[in-house]
């Protein structure tokens, strides 16, 4: 059994790594920010913890983490840095509050997150961090230089850290995921998620599980000489 903290579990990837979590017999603690009833679904059908906390505002984060340790009853033997908004815009016309925003859930919280979380990893000389990225970390997208650079710096994360950590027994290893079915696009139409699996060379977009199962792996104990590799989870569409 491990002590698992996956942030915005309330849906999407994070949601189904917190089933896969439960159903391995850890326990779980996740946080959301405003999918209340998809959250409060999830504990019932889970038995995982959910917390509510906007991630971008760093001073409730802290106070989320420890609580979720607490209600942990120890420090996280797991953290999943999940949590993250995606931006679809010219740079151009992008506000200074949209591109802060999205630094601040997609980068500034994962790396708060894991400064709060190591800690305890470090005393307990052993633990897992999982940074979701994306494959736009690495090859960049137009129209979305912000989420990009935001992915892009969680791969920066994992690499430093997997280096600071390593002495502590600690692994620290990033997922970039490709196109998910979640609702993070569900705003695409049919013809542009056509064109994106038509981009896919296993010709099929992805599902949750897919990286659930990516996750799972990194932290079950057979993945224990991994660390600071970025997988990419994406049926071969960043190749
Ligand atoms: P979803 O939009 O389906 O879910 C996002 C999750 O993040 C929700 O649980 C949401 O919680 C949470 N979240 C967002 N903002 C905050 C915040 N400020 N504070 C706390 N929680 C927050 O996205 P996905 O499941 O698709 O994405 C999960 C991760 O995977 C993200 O980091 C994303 O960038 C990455 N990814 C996804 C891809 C895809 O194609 N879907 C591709 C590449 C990477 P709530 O609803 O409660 O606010």
């Amino acid at each position: 059994m491990k002590r698992v903290i996956v942030t915005g579990g309330s849906r999407g990837i994070g949601a189904e790594c917190v089933r896969r979590f439960s159903e391995r017999g850890d326990k779980v603690v996740f946080l959301y920010n405003k999918s209340l009833n998809e959250a409060e679904a999830l504990s019932f059908e889970t038995g995982a913890f959910g917390i509510q906390c906007d991630v971008s505002d760093v001073e409730a984060l802290k106070a989320a983490l420890a609580e979720a340790e607490r209600a942990l009853g120890g420090a996280a033997d797991v953290l999943v840095n999940n949590a993250g908004v995606s931006l679809i815009k010219l740079l151009s016309d992008t506000s200074d509050e949209e591109m802060l925003s999205v630094y601040n859930t997609d980068l500034v919280a994962a790396t708060v997150a894991a400064r709060e979380v190591s800690r305890g990893m470090v005393r307990a000389q052993k633990g897992y961090i999982v940074n979701i990225g994306s494959v736009w970390g690495r090859v960049g997208a137009s129209c979305e230089a912000v989420y990009s650079a935001a992915k892009a710096g969680l791969r920066g994360l994992t690499l430093a850290l997997a280096k600071e950590l390593g002495p502590s027994h600690i692994t620290v290893n990033g997922i970039e995921p490709g196109v998910i079915l979640t609702d993070m696009n569900a705003s695409l139409d049919g013809n542009t998620l056509a064109e994106l699996c038509d981009e896919t060379p296993l010709c099929r977009l992805g599902e949750p599980r897919d990286v659930a199962e990516a996750v799972l792996w990194l932290t079950s104990g057979k993945a224990d000489f991994v660390t600071g590799q970025c997988l990419g989870v994406d049926g071969g569409f960043g190749l």
